[in-house]
């Protein structure tokens, strides 16, 4: 259930019931030369789309720009800073818990969200934490990233190996080819796997990185492995939400 096609009615509704939402957290970036910007959005959207559907969980809005800023270099990427990240995830909480969610379930696309979106729940925690009028409601988030949800570490290593890598991965770049197959560009990739290594800020990032991916080749990627990829990654998150949201 997406929350933008339900009424106001249905959700005070569903609020009876379950005091848990969903909401998708990805990026606007490059991906390679052949891999999508929106891939992270897109991959986020679409494992929490499964998810919702099978847990009968209401999906919220997916953050569709994230924390990017080593991508800059790359023409089409977006960023957000860490500080506006973390203020847009208040946001997003506050708003919904002002309607009596308690619980938000965050699936994410980016690696580089990981330290902000840690930040911004410890933010979140903190209102409750510091308020000794005990004003606050309590909330409990949970992040977890779609590519190590159970059984998707050993799926990619089953179809890619180490050709996997860190970066506009073969798995990722699959998986937003089976939701937009129009988009998908087969192609040879030179040196077949990238360079791997860490890096700083934009500038660093191109520099060691020339063709923006880390490890990886995506030239490997396929719309039929984006599918079990993507029903792997809903069946190992549906699992995980369902236990949450029941404890
Ligand atoms: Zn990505």
């Amino acid at each position: 259930m997406l929350l933008q096609l339900l009424t106001w009615t249905d959700v005070e509704r569903y609020l009876t019931q379950s005091h848990s939402i969903i909401i998708p957290i990805g990026s606007t970036e490059q991906h390679g030369p052949n891999g999508l910007i929106g891939t992270d959005a897109l991959c986020a959207e679409a494992v929490a789309k499964g998810v919702g559907e099978k847990a009968d969980a209401l999906v919220a809005p997916t953050i569709p720009v994230g924390m990017a800023q080593h991508h800059m270099a790359f023409p089409g990427s977006m960023t957000m800073l860490p500080s506006t990240l973390i203020a847009v995830i208040k946001d997003w909480v506050f708003s919904l818990s002002r309607h009596g969610f308690r619980r938000f379930y965050f699936i994410n696309g980016h690696g580089g969200n990981i330290a902000t979106v840690q930040a911004a729940f410890s933010e979140i925690y903190a209102a409750a934490s510091l308020d000794n009028a005990g004003n606050q409601a309590a909330l409990q988030c949970r992040l977890r990233n779609w590519w190590q949800a159970d059984g998707i570490v050993g799926l990619s290593r089953e179809l890619y190996g180490s050709a996997e890598g860190g970066h506009a991965t073969p798995s990722e770049v699959s998986m937003t080819w089976h939701l937009h197959p129009e988009a998908a560009r087969p192609m040879r990739m030179e040196p077949e796997i990238a360079p791997s290594g860490e890096f700083s800020d934009a500038a660093d990032y191109r520099r060691r990185f020339p063709d923006g991916r880390i490890g990886s080749n995506p030239g490997l990627a396929s719309v039929e492995a984006g599918k079990r990829l993507l029903d792997v990654a809903v069946a190992g998150l549906t699992e995980d939400y369902r236990r949450w949201a029941a404890a």
